[in-house]
């Protein structure tokens, strides 16, 4: 995994180090010597990653951080913070400015690889939510525009792993009024006694339980889908590069070493929530985007692109199995005359409210989609003829027997639907044989007085 690494610091000494630590670990390296000549290469190259020094003269590393957070254009970069050991106060002062992480100098090598390596990685996953989301939004999905939005710390739960007691307190001291609920937790058996996992934001997990392999328990949380993107701190032993670089390479999200500074803990952890709640929040709007390309705006039912894909599934699944599927087309009757009568918007009405009475009458197997204007489809996998006929039929009464009530208009409107029915036999045996089986059925209860069920048994009587 490799990037693009901006280095901004006033002395040209670090400057160089940096750059010949990184580029000996193969990441492309830019870099700068003060803030506003920072700026202007973080909007021109767009850099992955940017480390960034606090204590320059001019325009100083906190300013830098909150600019590039504020610019839409470049706010989604991680930045690292380089803070002096001494000024504990920094770390915060970065984090509250919008940085993503934060060293000390000196820098270590270890420390260096694995806060940049784990920040590439998020960002990677977070660079491809982005793009599916914008993708979405070109499709006619929900804007693009979340680098702006105000991530919440409200209701955050962070599950504790850890067996000393007097540690587990201290931790559970330092979070609890700042951060959100705190869970302590221990291990039996190897594995983690808490239920229901996917509700916490973050997960805690000292690398010296005495009685379980914390490594062990990370490359589990891992590898389980509810918490496979659940971020994940360690406790470990300053020093303890052994279990640092497995740690890392498990995935493991962010690390604090022994002694445990508070301020350090706090700050991590909110940058941690902070990292979950934005991919939480790419990811539910990428859900969004992907129900809106497969469903019909005005009905809410799925629309005809999603049908048509599904019925090859469908189609493929039957033939397997050797099971029926019947298909049901619906046209509502003189719809025309319902929008000359009342409108084009409570023709609209008309058209949700017969969706949900559809919808509300199908089995979850069922499928309902918008197939045109006033026409619709219903898929019914593992139905024979007689039961389709059967729904068919409830159906048409559900929509005839209740008038429709419209807003504006006192006078409830009665609707009603023809339906023609089909089934995959021996000779119906593709999907567009199965469409025009259908169509006939309908055509013939149009023709023989509307408000009626026709198909399969009835097309027989012709
Ligand atoms: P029939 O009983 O033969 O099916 O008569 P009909 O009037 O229902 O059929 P026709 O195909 O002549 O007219 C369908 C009407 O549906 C015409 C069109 O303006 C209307 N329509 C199509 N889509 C929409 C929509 O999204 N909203 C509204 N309000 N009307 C629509
Ligand atoms: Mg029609
Ligand atoms: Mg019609």
């Amino acid at each position: 995994m490799t990037a693009r690494v901006l280095v901004v610091d006033d002395v040209l000494h670090n400057v160089k180090l940096l750059e010949a630590k990184l580029r000996s670990e193969y990441f492309d390296v830019l870099t700068a010597m003060n803030g506003l000549d920072a700026l202007e290469i973080i909007e021109k190259e767009q850099p992955d990653i940017i480390l960034l020094d606090v204590m320059m003269p001019g325009m100083d590393g906190f300013e830098v951080c909150r600019r590039v957070k504020q610019n839409p254009a470049v706010a989604h970069i991680p930045i690292i913070m380089v803070t002096a050991l001494d000024q504990p106060k920094d770390r915060v002062m970065g984090l509250e400015a919008g940085a993503d992480d934060f060293l000390t100098k000196p820098i270590q090598d270890l420390p260096l690889f694995a806060r940049v390596k784990s920040l590439v990685r998020l960002k990677v996953l977070m660079d491809e939510l982005r793009m599916r989301n914008s993708t979405g939004a070109a499709f006619g999905g929900v804007g693009t525009n979340d680098n702006n939005t105000p991530i919440k710390f409200d209701g955050s739960k962070i599950l504790l792993i850890e067996d000393y007691e007097r540690v587990a307190n201290r931790i559970i001291s330092y979070l609890e009024n700042t951060v959100g609920t705190i869970d302590l937790d221990t291990v039996n058996d190897g594995k983690i006694e808490t239920q229901n996992l996917e509700q916490y934001d973050l997960f805690i997990i000292s690398l010296s339980l005495r009685e379980a392999d914390g490594l062990r328990l990370c490359s589990s949380l891992r590898s389980t889908e509810v918490t496979r993107h659940t971020p994940i701190l360690v406790l470990i032993d300053d020093g303890d590069n052994k279990n640092l670089i497995q740690a890392m390479e498990l995935g493991v999200t962010d690390y604090v070493t022994r002694p445990i500074d508070g301020n350090e803990l706090v700050a991590r952890v909110k940058s941690q929530i902070r990292h979950k709640r934005y991919a939480d929040y790419l990811r539910g709007k990428m859900k969004k985007n992907m129900e809106m390309a497969v469903t019909d705006a005005v009905t809410n039912l799925y629309n005809r692109h999603f049908l048509d894909t599904h019925l090859e599934n469908i189609f493929s699944a039957a033939n397997e199995k050797q099971t029926n599927v019947s298909l049901l087309m619906l046209d509502i009757d003189h719809f025309k005359k319902i929008n000359d009568t009342y409108g084009h918007a409570s023709g609209d009405e008309v058209l949700e409210e017969f969706s949900k009475r559809i919808s509300s009458n199908i089995r979850s197997i069922d499928l309902a989609a918008r197939y045109g204007g006033e026409e619709f489809v219903v898929v019914m996998p593992e139905t024979d003829a007689g039961f389709a006929l059967f729904i068919a039929e409830r159906l048409r009464k559900t929509i005839s027997d209740e008038p429709f009530r419209i807003s504006g208009s006192d006078q409830p409107i009665t609707v009603t639907v023809s339906i023609g029915v089909s089934i995959v036999s021996e000779s119906c045996n593709t999907k567009e044989k199965l469409f025009a089986e259908a169509d006939k059925g309908l055509y013939k209860a149009k023709e023989t007085g509307r408000n009626k069920v026709c198909g399969i048994s009835c097309l027989d009587e012709v």
